[in-house]
């Protein structure tokens, strides 16, 4: 998945809790062979090769995935798409590369979620046109851990952490106490701009800081707007809390593509759902529920953030 995986978990017998850390790294490698565009063998990577030409059967994980990614896409007004891919693949945010207007216009009118033919009977999937493609870098982290929550929770084990990158879902407390998630400061590692208190929720960071490279002042990043297909640039990071890790990493994504006032407004209206947003002159917001009892001024170090119970 191209990132770090973390798990801590508590169990009174050392080889439940052994096991459950196997399980946890087992079941990421699993999703990652089956999900990466990377990996040639993928499901994924044969759908974008053959879904223009016929109808190709996936298993119901992947097909469930991308049915809840179309979901959302419908939620968001289109903010996620997972045929964002269409223009995606065309940075590469390590060499520096994006595609010049001509071409970032072309391949944008290929992102519509829409162009995804799903047959419930069958399982099988097809894109309504050729260069039509889908990345599921947005949702994929937090299903894999919420799948390795199932999973820990099936040996037994009921008091654990995992993350993902920047998606991360807890179960019970840590060892007592709540388990404490940080939120970084998007223009400096070594600083968090809030630290939450958090128990049995999931909690996912989508920044404009983990995949990016600059070019004339231009800051070209991995979260792209699928009406332009250039990167969003809005905000600098969005941090959701909610049930589960896949409803948040979608939520990151597509929070970051709103903006402030559409992202926030989104966010408001979601049952169970929270967001810390900080905007793109480093200032923080927070959703209704989350409203800290003093504003922190923009670029202070604010108190921790207080938690719904
Ligand atoms: P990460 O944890 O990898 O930083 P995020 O949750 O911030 O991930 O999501 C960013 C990833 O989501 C991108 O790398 C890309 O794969 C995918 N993505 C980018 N833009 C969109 C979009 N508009 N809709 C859906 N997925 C997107
Ligand atoms: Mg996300």
């Amino acid at each position: 998945m191209g990132t770090r995986i973390t798990v801590e978990l508590s169990h009174a017998d050392a080889a439940i809790a052994r096991q459950g850390v196997d399980a946890v790294m087992a079941e990421m490698r699993r999703i990652d062979n089956s999900m990466s565009p990377w990996i040639e063998s993928s499901e994924l990577a044969r759908l974008n090769r053959e879904a223009a030409d016929h109808p190709v059967a996936v298993s119901e994980e992947l097909f469930n995935l991308i049915k809840t990614s179309i979901e959302f896409s419908r939620l968001t007004g289109g903010a996620f798409d997972i045929t964002f891919a269409s223009v995606g693949f065309l940075y590469d945010y390590r060499k520096g590369v994006h595609p010049d207007a001509l071409q970032r216009r072309e391949a944008t009118e290929l992102i519509n979620y829409r162009n995804l033919v799903l047959d419930d009977a069958t399982h099988r999937i097809s894109y309504s046109k050729p260069g039509v493609r889908i990345d599921l870098g947005g949702i994929a982290k937090g299903h894999a851990v919420d799948r390795c929550i199932t999973l820990l929770q099936s040996l037994g084990i009921h008091q654990a952490l995992v993350t993902a990158g920047g998606d991360s879902r807890m179960i019970g407390d840590r060892w007592g106490r709540p388990w404490s998630i940080g939120v970084r400061d998007p223009r400096n590692e070594n600083k968090l701009v809030a630290v939450i208190p958090l128990e049995d929720v999931a909690v996912s960071t989508s920044g404009d800081y983990e995949r990016y490279f600059e070019e004339d002042g231009i800051r070209y990043h991995h979260i792209i707007n699928p009406e332009s297909g250039d990167s969003a640039r809005e905000l600098r990071s969005v941090t959701i809390i909610g049930p589960d890790a896949t409803t948040t990493d979608i939520l990151s994504t597509s929070v970051f593509v709103l903006g402030l006032e559409k992202g926030l407004a989104l966010v408001n209206r979601l049952p169970d759902i929270d967001a810390i947003l900080v905007d793109r002159h480093g200032a923080m917001h927070y959703s209704e529920d989350l409203q800290p009892a003093r504003k922190p001024e923009s670029g202070a170090r604010p108190a921790a953030a207080p938690v719904p119970d």
